[in-house]
Parts: C-alpha cells; sequence; structure tokens
C-alpha cells in the first residue's frame, strides 16, 4: 500500500515512520525546507525515544521519503492523511487553515480515488469542510473523481509516541463508506496484535472522540490541583487523599496528579476548542470553563509560593529552575507551565537561570536572552536564592542536596511536581514548598 502523510510534526513524522515500520511505502510531505533536509539525511528534528532509530531502518529500506511537493507524494498512494498543524484562533476555536489549505492543494492535484484522513485533531464537522474544499477543487478542475473522506484522531502521548502508535489503546476511525474502512482496516490490521479495537462510527463522532478524551484528561489535572490547593489550606495532604481515591476502581490511579498546571500543544488548545464549539451551539460547557480557569491559576501557584516567601518585590533574587518543556521526554514547550513562570518571576525583578536535558534549544529560540542557560543541573544552583522544579524529568528526582546546598544562597526549593519527599527534605534542613502538603520550612 501506498500513503501520503501531510505535515511531519509529532503526529505526522511518527505517523509516517510507523506505518512504514510496517512495511507500507510512505511519503511525507512539509511545507518546511530544511525539516525535510534534515529527515532525507535521518535526522529528527524533534525529541522523541525511539523515533531516529525507526526512522533510520525505514529510510535504509526505502520505505520512507520526504518531500515539499504535495503534488508528487499523493500521486501514487491510496490514502492521505493529513496531520498538519491546528492553533487556536483568537479566540480559541480552532484555526482550520491548515487543514483546508492542504485539502484543497490535494483537489487540486488528485488524479485516482483516495481515502483522505483528518489525522489533526479538528472540530466537529471538519472532515466534512475538508470534502467540501476537494470537491470544489474537482469542480474547478472539471474533473469527477471518486474519494472518501474519514477522521482518524490520534491519541499519542509525546514522549512515547512511537510506543503509543504501535501499541494503541484503542484506534478511532469515523468513515462514511464502506470502500474507506477497507483501507483503513488494511492499514490498521499490523497494529491490533494487543487485542486493542479498532472502533469505526460515524464522523461526527470520531471528531467528537478526540475532544472529549482530552478534555477528561484535563478535568482530572485541574480537578485534582483544585483539591491541592484546598489540601494545603484545611492541612491535609494531596499525595495521601489521592492514593486514598485512586484505589476506586472507578476513579483508577492516573492522571490524578496534582502539579502546576497542563500545558503542551494539545489540553490548552483542545479544552479552549471544545468550550468555542459548544458556545457556537448555544451550549456552555460549564465544567470546561472551570478546568480552564483552574488550569491558567495553577500555572502561577508556585510564584504565589514564591512571593510568600521573598515578598513581592524580587529585584536581585536569582532563581534556578529545573524543567522547561511541558511534560518530561519531550523538547516541547508550547503553552509549558515554565513560560508564565518565568515571565512572572522577571517581571517581579528575578533573574533566572534554567536547565532542561531536552529542551535547551527550544527554550533558547523562544526565550532568547532574557534568561540564562546552565550546562547542567548542578549548574543552575550557583548562587540560586531558591531551585525550582518545573518539569519532572528524572535525573531530578535523585540530586545530591549536599552539592546544592553548596552552590545555593539559600537552601530553598519550590518544587511544582511534589518529586521529593518532605520528611526527607526536612531532615537535610532544607525549606521546601510543594503542591497540596505543607510546607517546610
Ligand atoms: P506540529 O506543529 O508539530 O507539526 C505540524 C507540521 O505541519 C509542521 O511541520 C508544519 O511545517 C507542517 N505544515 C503546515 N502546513 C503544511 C502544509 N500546507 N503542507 C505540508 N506541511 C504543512 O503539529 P503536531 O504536534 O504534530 O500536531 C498536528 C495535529 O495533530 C494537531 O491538530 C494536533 O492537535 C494533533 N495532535 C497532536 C498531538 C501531539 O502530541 N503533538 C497528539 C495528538 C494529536
Amino acid at each position: 500500500m501506498n500513503i501520503a502523510v501531510i505535515g511531519t510534526g509529532y503526529v505526522g513524522l511518527v505517523t509516517g515512520t510507523c506505518f512504514a515500520e510496517t512495511g507500507v511505502n510512505v511519503v511525507c510531505v512539509d511545507i518546511d525546507k530544511k525539516k525535510v533536509a534534515m529527515l532525507r539525511n535521518g535526522e529528527v528534528p524533534i525529541y522523541e525515544p525511539g523515533l531516529d532509530a525507526l526512522l533510520e531502518r525505514n529510510l535504509d529500506k526505502n520505505r520512507i521519503s520526504f518531500t515539499t511537493s504535495l503534488q508528487k507524494a499523493i500521486k501514487d498512494c491510496d490514502a492521505v492523511f493529513i496531520a498538519v498543524g491546528t492553533p487556536p484562533d483568537e479566540d480559541g476555536s480552532a484555526d482550520l487553515k491548515y487543514v483546508l489549505g492542504v485539502a484543497r492543494e490535494i483537489g487540486q492535484h488528485m488524479e485516482d480515488y483516495k481515502v483522505i484522513i483528518t489525522k489533526s485533531t479538528v472540530p466537529v464537522g471538519t472532515s466534512y469542510k475538508v470534502k467540501a474544499a476537494v470537491e470544489e477543487e474537482l469542480v474547478q478542475r472539471g474533473v469527477r473523481i471518486p474519494f472518501d473522506v474519514a477522521s482518524n484522531p490520534e491519541f499519542l502521548k509525546e514522549g512515547s509516541a512511537v510506543d503509543d502508535f504501535l501499541k494503541p489503546d484503542r484506534i478511532v476511525v469515523g468513515i462514511e463508506s464502506k470502500r474507506a474502512e477497507k483501507v483503513m482496516r488494511r492499514l490498521y490490521k499490523p497494529f491490533l496484535m494487543n487485542g486493542h479495537p479498532l472502533l469505526f462510527m460515524d464522523i461526527f463522532s470520531s471528531e467528537m472522540t478526540k475532544y472529549a478524551a482530552n478534555s477528561m484528561l484535563a478535568t482530572k489535572i485541574s480537578f485534582m490541583n483544585d483539591i491541592a490547593n484546598l489540601c494545603e489550606l484545611v492541612g491535609a495532604n494531596v499525595d495521601l487523599v489521592r492514593k486514598g481515591i485512586g484505589s476506586d476502581s472507578r476513579i483508577g490511579n492516573k492522571f490524578i496528579y496534582p502539579g502546576t498546571g497542563y500545558g503542551g500543544s494539545c489540553f490548552p488548545k483542545d479544552v479552549q476548542a471544545l468550550v468555542r464549539t459548544a458556545d457556537e451551539y448555544g451550549h456552555s460547557l460549564e465544567v470546561l470553563k472551570a478546568v480552564e480557569a483552574v488550569n491558567y491559576r495553577q500555572k502561577t501557584t508556585l510564584v504565589e509560593k514564591i512571593k510568600k516567601h521573598f515578598g513581592n518585590d524580587l529585584k536581585g533574587k536569582h532563581f534556578g529552575l529545573w524543567g522547561l518543556a511541558f511534560k518530561p521526554k519531550t523538547d516541547d514547550m508550547r503553552e509549558a507551565p515554565s513560560l508564565v513562570i518565568i515571565e512572572e518571576l522577571k517581571a517581579l525583578g528575578a533573574t533566572i537561570r534554567a536547565y532542561d536535558p531536552v529542551a535547551m534549544h527550544e527554550a533558547e529560540r523562544i526565550l532568547g536572552d532574557s534568561i540564562e542557560y546552565a550546562k547542567d543541573e548542578y549548574d543552575v544552583a550557583i548562587d540560586a536564592d531558591a531551585l525550582i522544579v518545573v518539569t519532572e524529568w528524572s535525573e531530578f528526582r535523585m540530586p545530591n542536596f549536599r552539592i546544592l546546598e553548596k552552590l545555593m544562597n539559600e537552601r530553598t526549593i519550590f518544587d511544582g511536581r511534589n518529586i521529593y519527599d518532605p520528611e526527607e527534605i526536612e531532615e537535610i534542613g532544607f525549606n521546601y514548598y510543594s503542591i497540596g502538603r505543607a510546607a517546610v520550612t
């Protein structure tokens, strides 16, 4: 089988490479010439564990190639996956200009039957907009070429994207024809070895499933953050509360860890987009509006603790920051809590020196020289008035506190991920502030 994948970001590149791994011939397209040149050389422009080895193997076998020409890529393919970005518009709704732009381009160049699959996260109804855009171009050309549209939302997680794609919990496909179902069934058959389901449904339900899933996950996080904040006020320990509720199988113990709020390219934008969609239909999603508001507040919770400890004027204060990416095992900093924390601390006059195991290049691209960049986790601590843990990379979990205390001005840690045990920290004589647990001072 031959497929084309349009967009080689986190989703497109993983999709293309994993399909190639099953023996499918894949042509990936991106408008970013630099990216395409890198990928042709086997260089992966993002940090994603396992992806470079998989790409190299499939390049060697000539099962995957990269081009900037959509026309060439779709020439002989049975299916085209649209995996370009859908960033939030100014009002929070998903900006569809890239998806629909690609749809028009497909309509301008396709010569025979194809299934055109929307893999990007798109509001309900978008696959039909894709269909209309393709049809319009075919009419313009004065040709009649059969095609089907399908919706196939992606559930991979950055940091474990390859594994998630190769061994998915489920695959959701929205279709409106048996012919498209047959193509999708063939393509996904190799990924069903672990017995997890391939769920066919109508296109509206498939598009909605993606937003409902991300919104449910974001709700769990905001709910737990809100409970954590209350735990602090009433003198409860959120770690114990989490274990207490997580052992109820109806609740489950996953995704109920408090922290500095969710970030990344998906939860913030998808929650916002679903709220806007509902508003358009005259239905107010009150729970999700609260989820958003709580998350916004949570991103500043460490700054509030810092102000309580040092006062509102942070001029002359210098902080070391561990973790810039929105979560471990990725270099993605989109909507990362670190960005809000850095901005607020700088506005109060503080200086910051930061370290992240893989997101340093991305940080320099986004933040320029507004902060200092450290060469490792201990370099961050030199002359720091406090250390702020923002991302729970595993290398931050067992630091040598004796080295830290020698390097730092003051023995104080603000932990936005609860990665240390307050009792152990008390024994070694640090001030310690975490989320939803009593402070150690
Ligand atoms: P990304 O920003 O990393 O990549 C998008 C790519 O599309 C870029 O390389 C860009 O150059 C390319 N592009 C834009 N217009 C193009 C065009 N006309 N032709 C060819 N290429 C074009 O985005 P991403 O994180 O991979 O997300 C893609 C979609 O998948 C989004 O809708 C997102 O919500 C969804 N999604 C993302 C994740 C994730 O974890 N990142 C998970 C599930 C779903």
